[in-house]
């Protein structure tokens, strides 16, 4: 499946500066900021500055230098946040069945709490 991107989601419009944003870091290629409805003391979401939907779309299609940067990007507010010690989940939700709400990729770092099991029971 090709993916087709929309440059008026609300995350684009962040990385063109139409909204403003909490950033907690910024690369060439990634930009990192606390998610607006935090689920977790700590809930910041990384996202790669080029148009890709969501992670398999990134996978596929980005440059080995933009996955670099963007997997880098991870680990740096990882180091910063001090998540590792206690523990955190790292989420990246796609599409319809993912419940993706924004479809610019973004990898969701949760942390600070329990955060309990990965998946609650299906309806
Ligand atoms: P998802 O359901 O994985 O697409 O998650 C989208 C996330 O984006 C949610 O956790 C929202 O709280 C978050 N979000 C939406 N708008 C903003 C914004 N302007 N700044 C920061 N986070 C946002």
């Amino acid at each position: 499946m090709a993916y087709t991107y929309d440059d008026q989601n609300i995350f684009a419009k962040i990385l063109r500066g139409e909204i403003p944003n909490n950033t907690v870091l910024e690369t060439e290629h990634a930009l990192a900021f606390r998610d607006i409805n935090p689920q977790a003391p700590t809930h910041v979401l990384v996202i790669p500055k080029g148009p890709y939907v969501c992670f398999d779309h990134f996978a596929q299609e980005a440059s080995d230098a933009e996955i670099v940067d963007y997997i880098r990007a991870v680990g740096e507010v990882c180091k910063a946040e001090g998540v590792e010690a206690d523990g955190f989940r790292l989420i990246a939700n796609a599409g319809k069945n993912g419940v993706q709400e924004v479809p610019h990729l973004h990898v969701h770092i949760l942390a600070g709490r329990n955060l309990g099991r990965m998946l609650a029971p299906a309806n």
